[in-house]
C-alpha cells in the first residue's frame, strides 16, 4: 500500500533541515538526562524523522518507541540557537504515527491544514534498538485513552461526575487503604492514586458573568478547561477572584470544550480542529479584553489555533483573530495589575514552571514577578527551572518509569531549595507535584500563581 509520506511534506522537510546537529539542545532534554542515548534526544528524534521522511524507516518499531518517550516539554525548543521549531515536528510525527490508525484513536485530517494534510504510511517496520521504552503494561490502553479523550475531556459533566466519584473514594478513606497496597501495584496505578488533588465541588457560577470589584476596566472571557474545572475547581475560583479584583467583568461563554492538547499529544489531529472550532464559536465576539487562561498546556494548544486552522478557509482568520486574545492568566496580570496584592503570606516559595508556559509560550517572568510582588514570599529557585516535572498531559500514566525519574530529579531540586509552598501554572504539573510532595515525603503545600496571589488578598481583608 502506498501512502503519501506527511513527513516529507515540503514545510515539514524545511523544519527538519533547521537543525545543524550542534547538540546543543541535548543537555536541556530530560529523557536524554536520564538515558544519555542519542536516539532520545532531540537531535536523534529529528534525525528518525528526517529518516522516516526519506523512507528510511517504518514509524512503528525503534521510530514510533523514541517519540512516544518524548515528553513533549520542548525544552529543546528554548535551548536552540537554530530555531527549530521541534513541537510543531513532535505534532507532526505524533499525527504521521496516528494515522496508521492501529488502536491509537487517531483520524486522518478531513478537512485540510498546514500540518496535517496527508497519511503517511512507508518502509519496513524498524525493530526497537537496545532499551525498549514500551509503556507500563496497566498504562492506559489506546482505546482507553481515545475514550478518555473523545468521550470524556470535552463533556464538563462527565468529568464532573467521575470527580464526584474521586471524592467519595477519598471520603471513604480508601486512599489511606490503597496508598498501603498500591506500591506493590504498578508505577502507573501508583501515579493515578497519588496525583489526584482533594477534590472540591463548589464549581464556578457560571450561569452570570461575575462583576468586576472596584473600577470596572473591561470584560474578560475565561477559559475554565476541563480537568482543570472537574479536578481544580479552587483555582479556578481563584482565577476569577483575582481578576475581579484587579476591575475586569469575567464572561464564561457557552459551548467551549476541552483545549484539544491531549488530542494533539495523542495524534488525534481531526479530533483536535473539532474541538478548536468549537471554542472559537464560543469565544466569538470582539468585547473581550483578553481571553484567559490558567493553564500552560490549555494556553499553548489554544495558542496553536491559527497553525492547526492555516488550510482551513472558513476558520483560519477567526483562528488569527481568536489566538490574537489568549493570553495565560500571569501574562495578563503582569500588564494588568491593577490591585497589587499587599497582604502578608510570609512563606519560602519556590515555583515550578509549566514547560508549555515557559518553554511554549515563552511566559516565565511574569509569575514569577506576581510572586515577588506579593508582601513576605521569599521565592527561592530551583537549579533546574528549564526541566519538565514528568507531567507531560497524561506522560506520567503511560510512561510513569520515566515520568517518575524527571519527577525524582525535580524533587531533589525543589527539596534544596527548602520551600514551604511550591507554585505552578498549569493543571498537570498541579497534581504531578501533589503526588511529588507524596513520593518525596516533602513537607509542602501545592498552589497555583493565583491561590497565593487570592490568599494576600484575603490577608489584607
Ligand atoms: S520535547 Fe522535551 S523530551 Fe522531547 S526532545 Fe525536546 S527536550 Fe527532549
Ligand atoms: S540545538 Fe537545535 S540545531 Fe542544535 S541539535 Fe538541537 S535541535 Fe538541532
Amino acid at each position: 500500500m502506498s501512502h503519501v509520506n506527511l513527513l516529507d511534506q515540503p514545510d515539514v522537510r524545511r523544519k527538519l533541515d533547521q537543525c545543524i546537529h550542534c547538540g546543543l539542545c541535548l543537555p536541556a532534554c530530560p529523557t536524554y538526562s536520564v538515558l544519555q542515548l542519542e536516539m532520545d534526544s532531540p537531535r536523534g528524534r529529528i534525525a528518525l524523522m528526517r529518516a522516516a521522511a526519506d523512507g528510511r524507516i517504518g514509524l512503528e518499531g525503534a521510530f514510533q518507541e523514541h517519540i512516544d518517550l518524548c515528553l513533549g516539554c520542548r525544552a529543546c525548543e528554548t535551548a536552540c540557537p537554530s530555531g527549530v521549531q521541534y513541537g510543531l515536528l513532535l505534532e507532526t510525527a505524533k499525527v504521521a504515527i496516528g494515522a496508521r490508525g492501529e488502536g491509537r484513536g487517531a483520524k486522518s485530517d478531513a478537512a485540510g491544514n498546514g500540518l496535517h494534510r496527508t497519511v503517511i504510511e512507508n518502509g519496513a517496520q524498524q525493530p526497537a534498538e537496545g532499551r525498549s521504552s514500551r509503556p507500563s503494561p496497566l498504562a492506559p490502553r489506546p482505546s482507553l485513552q481515545a475514550f478518555g479523550l473523545r468521550e470524556l475531556m470535552p463533556h464538563r459533566g462527565r468529568l464532573r461526575l467521575l470527580a464526584r466519584a474521586v471524592k467519595l473514594y477519598q471520603q471513604l478513606g480508601l486512599a489511606r487503604i490503597a496508598r498501603r497496597v498500591l506500591p506493590k501495584l504498578p508505577p502507573a496505578l501508583t501515579t493515578m492514586e497519588g496525583m489526584a488533588p482533594p477534590i472540591d465541588l463548589d464549581y464556578l457560577d457560571e450561569s452570570r458573568p461575575a462583576p468586576a470589584l472596584g473600577l470596572r476596566r473591561g470584560k474578560v472571557a475565561f477559559f475554565t478547561g476541563c480537568v482543570q474545572d472537574a479536578l481544580l475547581g479552587g483555582v479556578n475560583r481563584a482565577t476569577v477572584r483575582v481578576l475581579q479584583r484587579n476591575g475586569y467583568e469575567v464572561h464564561f461563554p457557552q459551548g467551549q470544550t476541552c483545549c484539544n492538547a491531549a488530542a494533539l499529544h495523542s495524534g488525534d489531529a481531526d479530533f483536535a480542529q473539532r474541538l478548536a472550532r468549537q471554542n472559537i464559536d464560543a469565544f466569538a465576539g470582539d468585547e473581550w479584553v483578553a481571553i484567559i487562561n490558567n493553564a500552560g498546556g490549555c494556553g499553548a494548544a489554544l495558542k496553536g489555533y491559527d497553525h492547526l486552522l492555516a488550510g482551513d478557509p472558513r476558520y483560519a482568520e477567526r483562528a488569527r483573530a481568536f489566538v490574537a486574545k489568549v493570553q495565560d492568566i500571569s501574562e495578563f496580570l503582569a500588564g494588568h495589575l491593577h490591585n497589587p496584592p499587599t497582604g502578608h503570606v510570609q512563606a519560602r516559595v519556590t515555583y515550578v514552571d509549566s514547560c508549555h508556559l515557559r518553554h511554549g509560550q515563552k511566559v516565565s517572568k511574569q509569575p514569577r514577578a506576581l510572586l515577588r510582588a506579593i508582601p513576605g514570599v521569599h521565592l527561592v529557585e530551583v537549579a533546574q527551572p528549564d526541566m519538565c516535572c514528568g507531567s507531560a498531559g497524561i506522560y506520567n500514566l503511560v510512561q510513569p518509569e520515566m515520568a517518575n525519574q524527571v519527577l525524582d530529579n525535580k524533587l531533589a531540586d525543589v527539596r534544596a531549595t527548602g520551600a514551604g509552598i511550591i507554585v505552578t501554572a498549569n493543571t498537570g504539573c498541579y497534581m504531578q507535584m501533589i503526588y511529588g510532595v507524596k513520593r518525596g515525603g516533602l513537607h509542602a503545600t501545592v498552589l497555583h500563581v493565583v491561590e497565593l496571589l487570592e490568599r494576600s488578598y484575603a490577608n489584607a481583608g
